[in-house]
C-alpha cells in the first residue's frame, strides 16, 4: 500500500475493542481441536468455572459466540413474553439500542429520560416502580457502564430501588463495558442478567459476550413465551453442565478467554479496579486543566473505563479525532448519536497502563493546540499528579 509506514505502537484509546494482551494473543495461536472431545471439555469447564469467579456469581454463565447485543438479545427473549412491560432507562446510545431491540421484540417498554450526562437515578426507578400498583412491570434494565456519556450507575442503588419498592421485576444489567473495569457482583446485589462482552475490560477480541443468569431468572425462562431458538439458554446450559456447547463453540476465543480470567487474578480483581479508577481520574484532572467539560456532569456517576469530552462550541471534535490519528497514530473514540461532533471519548480500560494512559493524554494535548481548539496547557501535568499521588498514599508492596 501507499500508506507510510507508522513507527512504534498504535495507541487505540477507544473504549473497546482495547488491545489485547501478548499472553492472550499467544494463548489464541493454538491448533484447532475436536469441540466433542476431551481436551476440549478441560477448556470448556475451565472457562465455564473461571468466568464466574468474574461476575462474582455461583450460578451459570453463558458465553455466546456473539457481541455484546447477542447477549442483549438472549437476555430479554429468555425472560420475558410479548407485550411485557419493561422500565428502561436512557443514559445514553447504548440504552437507546437496548430499548429499539426491545421495541422490534414486542415488548412494551418505558423509559426513564436523562440528559445523558448521568447514570440512572435510583430514586426515580423506585418512583416508577411504586406507581406500577398491578405489578406490570415484568424487568428492570439499567445499562451499568454507559460507553457513550461515560457515566456509571452504581448498581446496588438500584437493587435497592427495587426492594424497596417491593416490586418483584427481574433486574438486569449491561456491563459490557464495566466488567474487568469497575467491581461487579452479580450475586451479592441481586441482580438477575448481567450481560458482557470480551472485547472491553476482559481484554479479548471482540466475538465473545458473557450472560450470568440468577436462579429468579432461570425460572422466568421456564414460562416466558418470546420465541428464541439459537439464543435459548437451556440447551446452553444443559451441554454445559458437562463443559460442552449445543454447537461449535468459538475455541480460538475460549483459549483467549482462559487467559485473560487468569491474568485478572494475577493482578487481582481489586487492584484491577483501582487501576481503572486511578487512569480515570488522571485523565479527568487532564480534562479539566484543559478547560473543557466532562460530559458527565455528577462525579458520583464517574465512569473509571471511559472519559466522554466535550468540546468548545463551534469546534468539531471528529476533526480533533482524524488530526490526532494523523499526527500522532492515536485512536480516539466518537461521539455518538447526538454527542456527534461534539464530543469525543478516552478509553482507559483493559490491557492498559499509567504510561500508556499518559502518552494518550500527551497526544490529546498536542493535538488540541494542533487543531486551534482553545484550552490551557497543563493537562498532561496534572495527570501525572494524580498518579503520583495516589502512588504515595499507597505505595506499592516489592
Ligand atoms: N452496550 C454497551 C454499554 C456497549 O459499550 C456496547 C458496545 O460498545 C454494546 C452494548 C454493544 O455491544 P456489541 O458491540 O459487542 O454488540
Amino acid at each position: 500500500s501507499n500508506a507510510p509506514r507508522r513507527p512504534g505502537r498504535h495507541f487505540l484509546q477507544i473504549p473497546g475493542p482495547t488491545p489485547v494482551p501478548e499472553r492472550v494473543l499467544s494463548a489464541m495461536s493454538r491448533q484447532m481441536l475436536d469441540h466433542r472431545g476431551a481436551d476440549f471439555q478441560k477448556l470448556g469447564k475451565s472457562v465455564l468455572s473461571g468466568i464466574k469467579t468474574i461476575f462474582k456469581t455461583t450460578g451459570p454463565v453463558i458465553i455466546y459466540p456473539s457481541s455484546g447485543t447477542g447477549a442483549w438479545e438472549a437476555a430479554l427473549t429468555n425472560t420475558l413474553s410479548p407485550g411485557d412491560r419493561v422500565l428502561m432507562v436512557e443514559t445514553g446510545q447504548f440504552a437507546v439500542l437496548w430499548k429499539q431491540m426491545a421495541d422490534r421484540l414486542g415488548l412494551r417498554a418505558e423509559v426513564i429520560q436523562t440528559d445523558w450526562r448521568i447514570g440512572a437515578d435510583p430514586a426515580e426507578i423506585e418512583e416508577h416502580l411504586r406507581r406500577d400498583t398491578d405489578r406490570l412491570i415484568k424487568a428492570v434494565c439499567v445499562v451499568h457502564n454507559e460507553t457513550s456519556s461515560g457515566c456509571m450507575t452504581p448498581l446496588e442503588e438500584i437493587r435497592r430501588a427495587l426492594d424497596a419498592a417491593d416490586h418483584p421485576a427481574l433486574f438486569m444489567t449491561d456491563t459490557i463495558s464495566g466488567l474487568g473495569t469497575a467491581d461487579l457482583r452479580h450475586d451479592e446485589w441481586g441482580i438477575d442478567v448481567t450481560v458482557s462482552g470480551s472485547q472491553k475490560g476482559m481484554m479479548l477480541p471482540p466475538g465473545l459476550s458473557f450472560t450470568a443468569v440468577s436462579e429468579k431468572a432461570l425460572a422466568a425462562s421456564r414460562t416466558a413465551k418470546l420465541a428464541r431458538s439459537y439464543f435459548s439458554w437451556d440447551d446452553m446450559l444443559s451441554n454445559n453442565a458437562n463443559g460442552f456447547f449445543p454447537y461449535t463453540p468459538a475455541t480460538g476465543l475460549l483459549y483467549g478467554l482462559d487467559e485473560a480470567i487468569k491474568l485478572l487474578h494475577e493482578e487481582g480483581l481489586d487492584n484491577v479496579f483501582a487501576r481503572h479508577a486511578r487512569l480515570g481520574a488522571a485523565t479527568r484532572a487532564a480534562v479539566r486543566t484543559w478547560g473543557l467539560e466532562i460530559n458527565c456532569r455528577d462525579p458520583k456517576y464517574y465512569s473509571q473505563a471511559v472519559t466522554t469530552v466535550l468540546v468548545p462550541e463551534g469546534h468539531n471534535a471528529d476533526a480533533l479525532r482524524a488530526l490526532a490519528l494523523d499526527t500522532f497514530d492515536i485512536s480516539l473514540g466518537t461521539g455518538l448519536n447526538k454527542l456527534a461532533t461534539k464530543a469525543f471519548r478516552i478509553g482507559h480500560l483493559g490491557d492498559t497502563n499509567d504510561l500508556t494512559v499518559m502518552g494518550a493524554l500527551t497526544g490529546v494535548e498536542m493535538s488540541l493546540e494542533l487543531a486551534g481548539i482553545p484550552h490551557k496547557k497543563g493537562g498532561v501535568q496534572a495527570a501525572m499528579a494524580v498518579i503520583t499521588d495516589s502512588m504515595n498514599k499507597s505505595p506499592r508492596a516489592e
